[in-house]
């Protein structure tokens, strides 16, 4: 596979098919607040709480470093607040070589956040407030245009304004670059006139069903979700199953790609390792074959560890994983 053959742990990899590897991410960033509780307060309770973490994420953030570690050059374009969190979440991009010159401060919102309970028994309770991810403008993606115009991959989410994310697939495909869209979060149906602006659909099997109203309990199920997605205009669908692995539409008739076997310990930001993964591997000019694969190998790994960010491995660990 074409970007096998790179130096371990070498950042930003050559690309044997000349191509550029730069990867734009048009997204959210939010500071999660994670407590573990040992069960989910009730209205007016007051809980005792056993420990509290503060950990970058945000669709975005977790994919443009997913991206980012496992090989590609990359941009993000997003929006924090003048706050602390804001310049935290700035700087660990930073850490990880991102490209943050996008990455504006909005003065009237505070940076995004996500307030996360998990209990004893592993189930979590999540409150985003967008904050300043829906300060992001369309005005911000024209202002950008030329850092869209650098990368041969645009990826985005759902956790910015709509109008934000029909101006993103609409400047991408102008600009003829390959689009990635993880429809996350999602509450229904995708615009219709957004589907012929995206290459690759990303959903997980909770988005899929949502997007197309299917019921999806199985990789058949999902093979049916696909070709209904197919059916309406979407070129390439990867819908991702969680240990079960990914159904995946590359313009016929869709296939089940069972994942690798491990042993999970958090699954936090699996989703969006896959995805950061697979743009990455198609900025180096891979086939979806290969970057589905490679893809694979990432989330795996990454649910064998704890945390979102902490858990996405290395383009190193990769190449030495598999010998
Ligand atoms: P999300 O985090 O968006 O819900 P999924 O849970 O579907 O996404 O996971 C994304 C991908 O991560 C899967 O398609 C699979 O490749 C990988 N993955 C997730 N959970 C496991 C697991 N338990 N074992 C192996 N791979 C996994």
């Amino acid at each position: 596979m074409t970007a096998a053959n790179g130096p371990a742990g070498a950042g930003v990899l050559p690309d044997p098919a000349g191509r550029t590897a730069r990867v734009a991410v048009v997204g959210s960033l939010n500071m999660d607040l994670v407590a573990r509780v040992p069960r989910m307060p009730l209205p007016g309770e007051t809980l005792a709480g056993q420990t509290f973490a503060q950990v970058p994420g945000g669709k975005g953030g977790n994919q443009a470093v997913a991206a980012a570690r496992l090989g590609a050059q990359v941009s993000m374009i997003g929006r924090i607040g003048p706050d602390a969190n804001g310049a935290t979440l700035r700087a660990g991009l930073e850490r990880e070589g991102i490209d943050c010159r996008a990455l504006a401060a909005t003065a009237s919102a505070p940076t995004g956040v996500a307030l996360i309970l998990v209990d004893d028994d592993g189930r979590n309770s999540i409150v985003i407030v967008a904050g300043s991810n829906g300060e992001l403008t369309p005005d911000d993606i024209s202002g950008h245009e030329p850092v869209l115009a650098e990368a041969a991959v645009v990826v985005c989410q759902l956790e910015t304004p709509p109008a934000t994310v029909a101006a993103t697939l609409a400047a991408a495909r102008r600009l003829n670059k390959t689009v990635i869209l993880n429809p996350a979060p999602v509450t229904g149906p995708l615009p219709a006139q957004w589907l012929p602006l995206i290459d690759y659909l990303i959903p997980n099997e909770l988005e899929a069903a949502t997007l197309t109203g299917l019921p999806i309990g199985s990789p058949q199920d999902a093979l049916v979700a696909a070709q209904a997605l197919v059916a309406q205009g979407a070129r390439n669908v990867l819908i991702t199953l969680g240990a079960a692995g990914v159904v995946a539409a590359f313009g016929g008739e869709p296939v089940h790609v069972p994942a690798p076997r491990v042993s999970a310990v958090d699954t936090t930001a699996a989703g969006d390792t896959f995805i950061g993964a697979f743009a990455a591997q198609l900025a180096h000019g891979a086939s979806t074959d290969a970057a589905l694969r490679f893809a694979q190998r990432a989330a795996a790994i990454s649910v064998t560890r704890a945390g979102a960010q902490p858990s996405i491995p290395t383009r190193a660990e990769l190449d030495a994983a598999v010998g």
